[in-house]
């Protein structure tokens, strides 16, 4: 055991990665979390019906991609057993239009290796015209050659439009890919950071490109078993202890909650970009210096879940919705056994934040009836709102490093990884990074 001993200020994906992995490297870490559980934005919540009825789900349906591959690599060392941890889907898209007819359907290859499996793929996708296809064909080939790299970021709308995409191309593919992605709309979305994603999705193994959807609830799949693997190697976590102050005193720094101070050699400090600046106020060194990188601007996600009555099942676990506000839409009693409950996702802004929860979800509802209409009449709903899901990924925006200019102190979180726009992947490889700099690998 090393004498080091540190503070982990945040137990969403970021801090629980570098809890578990200083952990391994033996040093001594506790981590802080505000809430009554772990996970941050990646959890379940309980929900109650009005006859007292819990279900649990999650704050947002998650997707996780076969190319999260520090996250894979983190869960299998927690435990997690791939198989009954996720359901994985071969990329296929197929949208759903309000007059209940498949307007887009695109799947890939999976007996050729990437990228021929998408490139295949897209050269037979219904719903576009052979030119159209051509077109997706051609501009896949030359990200090719060019690495998926560009000289200048720019809105992603824009680029596409250069590169010669049509609008059917733009909204059946690559705008859902998009919000799915980076959680901004296509009009705002850094080019670069898309083709980031692209790049990692597409190139290298074929798996990398398949649709892992949580089939067990969030926390059990993530913090959970994160949180055991600590534990089980001598880490402390503390829930309900929000840290209000981080002061450097006698060469290490005091860590105050509500409930107590505690002394440490290093902070990992792993909350969201938002709270970072009343955390660092103590700090003059970083205080001034993140104070320009953190001002960002957010996207909203809500996830609307409703309960059918018994026997409702949908044609496909996952469906893309076009035309309308939903945007993909899981059938969770074929994901993960919770019978007849439907959640839609709403990802990033628009004119659906005017509307009251449930305004919002009987225009879901009517949506799903139309993309679906041997759909029932849904019996209940939940809508929940994560008004700061991530933050806006737009060009060029500023990322602070892991590193700060006050020694001994981290910074972890989605926004701090730069090649990725705010996932669990992201904030895992910034996690496992700032371990990293401590353990001095
Ligand atoms: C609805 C929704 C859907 C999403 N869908 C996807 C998806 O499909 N795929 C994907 O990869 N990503 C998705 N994301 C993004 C992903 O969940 C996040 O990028 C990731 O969870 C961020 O992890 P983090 O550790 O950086 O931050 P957070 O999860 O925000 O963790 C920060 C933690 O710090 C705690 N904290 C804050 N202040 C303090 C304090 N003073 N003291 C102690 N603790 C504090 C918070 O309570 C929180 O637990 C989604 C997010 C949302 C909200």
């Amino acid at each position: 055991m090393h004498k080091s001993h540190v503070a982990i200020i945040g137990g969403g994906c970021a801090g629980l990665s570098a809890a578990a992995t200083l952990v391994d490297r033996g040093y001594a870490v506790t981590v802080f979390e505000a809430g009554s559980q772990l996970g941050g934005r990646a959890r379940t919540v309980a929900v109650e019906e009005s006859n007292g009825l819990l279900h649990l789900l999650d704050n947002g349906q998650h997707i996780l991609l076969g190319a999260y591959q520090e996250t894979l690599a983190l869960l299998k060392k927690a435990g997690v057993s791939r198989k009954k941890a996720f359901l994985r889907v071969p990329l296929q898209i197929n949208m759903q239009s309000n007059t209940a007819k498949s307007v887009f359907s695109l799947k890939s290859f999976n007996v050729l290796p990437a990228p021929l499996n998408l490139l295949f793929g897209l050269l037979f996708c219904k719903g576009i015209s052979l030119n159209e296809r051509m077109a997706a064909l051609r501009f896949m080939q030359g990200l090719k050659n060019t690495q998926y790299q560009i000289a200048r970021d720019l809105p992603l709308e824009r680029f596409l439009i250069n590169q010669h995409q049509s609008k059917k191309l733009i909204s059946f593919l690559w705008e859902p890919l998009c919000l799915a992605a980076l959680n901004t709309p296509i009009a705002k979305a850094s080019t670069r950071i898309f083709l980031n994603v692209l790049r990692d999705t597409f190139s290298g193994n074929k798996k990398n490109s398949d649709f892992l959807l949580p089939r067990l609830d969030l926390s059990q799949v993530i913090a959970d078993p994160l949180s055991h693997y600590i534990q089980a190697k001598g880490g402390i976590v503390k829930l309900n202890q929000r840290v209000r102050a981080v002061m450097p005193e006698n060469n290490g720094f005091t860590i105050e909650t509500r409930q107590e101070k505690l002394h440490f050699s290093h902070v990992i400090i792993a909350v969201s970009p938002a709270r970072v600046e009343k955390l660092i106020e103590t700090l003059p060194k970083l205080n001034h210096a993140t104070e320009q990188t953190l001002t960002y601007q957010y996207q909203p996600i809500y996830t609307v879940y409703f309960q059918y009555p018994p026997g409702t099942r949908l044609p496909e676990v996952i469906s893309g919705l076009s035309g309308s506000i939903g945007q993909w839409v899981f059938d969770r009693g074929q994901l993960c056994g919770q019978n007849n409950i439907i959640s839609v996702i709403v990802s990033a802004e628009g004119k659906h934040q005017q509307l009251t929860q449930d305004e919002l979800a009987l225009r879901v509802a009517k949506e799903l009836n139309r993309a679906f209409p041997a759909l029932a009449k849904p019996l209940w709903h939940k809508v929940i709102a994560e008004k700061r899901a991530t933050f806006s990924c737009e060009p060029n925006l500023p990322r602070p490093t892991n590193r700060t200019l006050q020694p001994n102190v981290f910074l972890a979180g989605d926004y701090t990884y730069p090649d990725y726009p705010a996932t669990i992947e992201g904030a895992v490889r910034s996690g496992i990074h700032c371990a990293n700099l401590i353990a001095n690998i």
